[in-house]
């Protein structure tokens, strides 16, 4: 499932094609893919504008419109964005397709239907619709500002960090991942934290969601020392070579090392 890392990677590539083109109009090819809004209502907003910039919020990319307003993209389970050119054809699974009048095309590709497109105002609208926290990489979500929205919590660490109502974009490879390089068990709870797991947890979060960006979070790029490429069955930690451990936590299995993962 396409968390920060992957939206932020589907956004720079969103804006090395699409900046900047005139939309000619929009094919809606499964109106089960739109949040609230009709094809026409979607045709009339985008129909003649250009993409300006885009922004991401968590796990939505926002496409600005010509600034009046942000087209919303959330990629479910195994959304993608194709551009398509000379006359190329879309993907299979593609549900919305945005015509450029240069006869470039813009697929958005969803294989299940959990993604969504949507039109808001702006981001800060859009943290209100879906009470979204702040963006795991804003800036304002600093050290004090991690704690204060972590510490003293009931809950398990790894529920807190996926919770998109506290901290926006974190799933359940990279809360995994996260947890792994901070050396936290993920069945923490959170309250249990001191000060220096906090801080271990807020520079780990930054650190591996900034790396996987730069590998384009890209698998086959990211560094053997990861967790991410040891999640199996028979999966052994890259740090100490223990076999790794499994806990299901809100539905989701989470992988984690029985070692140097401790429980505070
Ligand atoms: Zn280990």
């Amino acid at each position: 499932m396409p968390e920060l890392p992957d939206v932020e990677t589907f956004r720079r590539y969103f804006e090395s094609t699409s900046l900047g083109r005139t939309i000619e109009r929009v094919d809606v090819l499964d109106r089960r893919m739109l949040d609230d809004i009709s094809p026409r209502k979607l045709q009339l907003a985008l129909a003649k504008k250009k993409f300006t910039d885009s922004v991401r919020c968590g796990k939505y990319l926002l496409a600005n419109v010509s600034n009046d307003g942000s087209l919303t993209l959330h990629f479910g389970m195994t959304g993608y964005l194709a551009y398509l050119t000379d006359g190329q054809e879309p993907p299979r699974h593609t549900r919305v397709l945005i015509q450029f009048t240069n006869g470039d095309r813009l697929a958005f590709v969803n294989q299940r239907i959990f993604g969504r497109v949507g039109l808001v105002e702006d981001a800060d609208r859009l943290r209100e619709l879906k009470s979204l926290g702040p963006d795991a990489l804003a800036s304002n979500l600093d050290l004090d500002a991690f704690r204060k929205i972590v510490a003293g919590r009931i809950g398990k660490i790894k529920a807190i960090l996926m919770n998109q109502k506290l901290i926006a974009g974190i799933g359940n490879i990279y809360s995994d991942e996260i947890l792994f390089q901070a050396g936290v068990h993920p069945e923490t709870r959170a309250r249990d934290l001191d000060e220096a797991a906090l801080k271990h947890l807020f520079r780990s979060m930054k650190q591996v969601l900034e790396e996987v960006i730069e590998c384009q979070a890209d698998s086959r790029k990211i560094p053997e020392s990861f967790l991410l490429s040891h999640r199996s069955r028979d999966g052994r930690c890259p740090k100490d070579g223990k076999k790794l451990s499994r806990a299901k936590i809100l539905g989701r299995t989470a992988y984690f090392c029985p070692e140097h993962q401790f429980k505070k």
